[in-house]
């Protein structure tokens, strides 16, 4: 059996979630992400395992490390390579070999070479970068009024720029067209996130407490309203709240209940 098992570290996990909360409500953030690629696009129509949600997250911080590394050029001191060299071996990530790193020749000054050990380091940043991907991700992804802000600019931001939709997930009005079933991981991993319940009015939907439920699995942001099939965008709801909400109403609710 697969271990799914994850050891979190939370390095950075907290202030890149608060940083994105803010940041995601601007739609233009969302031009960093690598559309020239097919299978991103692809992910907007199909539900894929690296979901949007991830792929903005990663394309958000490696746009935003780079640039403030590179800003930070002379700020960053020999503490800071500590730091990170610290970082890398907790996380297990391997550097490069230093040896051949000395891009001052005898002139070698260690006050202000951060950014050159970093671009001498790019992949195993690119490899923190993923690790904190995937804990920020886990984090997000159980704050529906987070994921509900994700959708509602990345709706606006496909409703303008509608060509990065795949031609054939597109219905005649240019919006991503239903997919044909919800895969079962997504089903399994909403159910879970959202605790067997309605989100809205809380109605147990597990079937151990009544025998009359009926699971449905809405879209937060509708097709209708340029809204993706991507698990970030599906919550959890009885038939009457999905039947009161419609096909047209972007919305989700962040009440929960208290552990005691
Ligand atoms: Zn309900």
């Amino acid at each position: 059996m697969k271990n799914n098992l994850k050891e979190f570290r939370f390095f950075e996990t907290y202030e890149t979630a608060s940083w994105l909360e803010h940041a995601v409500t601007s739609p233009d953030t969302f031009i960093e992400l690598p559309w020239e690629d097919d299978d991103v696009r692809k992910s907007l129509c199909k539900y894929s395992k690296v979901s949007v949600l991830e792929q903005y997250i990663f394309s958000m911080l490696a746009v935003e490390k780079r640039i403030s590394y590179r800003k930070n050029i002379y700020d960053l001191m020999p503490d800071d390579i500590a730091e990170f060299k610290s970082i890398f071996s907790e996380y297990g990530i391997e550097l490069r070999n230093e040896n051949s790193f000395n891009p001052f020749g005898d002139e070698y000054d260690e006050y202000d070479h951060f950014y050159l050990w970093f671009e001498y380091q790019e992949d195993s940043f690119v490899h923190l970068w993923e690790q904190i991907t995937e804990e920020v991700f886990h984090l997000l992804f159980s704050n529906r009024g987070f994921l509900l802000d994700f959708n509602k600019s990345l709706s606006t931001y496909i409703e303008n720029n509608s060509d990065i939709v795949p031609a054939n997930y597109r219905n005649d009005n240019g919006k991503i067209k239903r997919a044909s079933n919800l895969p079962a991981w997504v089903k399994k991993a909403v159910f879970f996130r959202d605790q067997g319940r309605c989100v809205f009015c809380h109605k147990d939907l597990s079937g151990l407490l009544s025998t009359d439920r009926v699971i449905h699995y809405d879209h937060m942001v509708p097709l209708n309203r340029w809204g993706v099939n991507d698990p970030s965008n599906i919550q959890l709801l009885c038939e009457e709240c999905n039947l009161k909400k419609g096909g047209n109403h972007l919305s989700t609710s962040t009440r929960y209940k208290e552990w005691w």
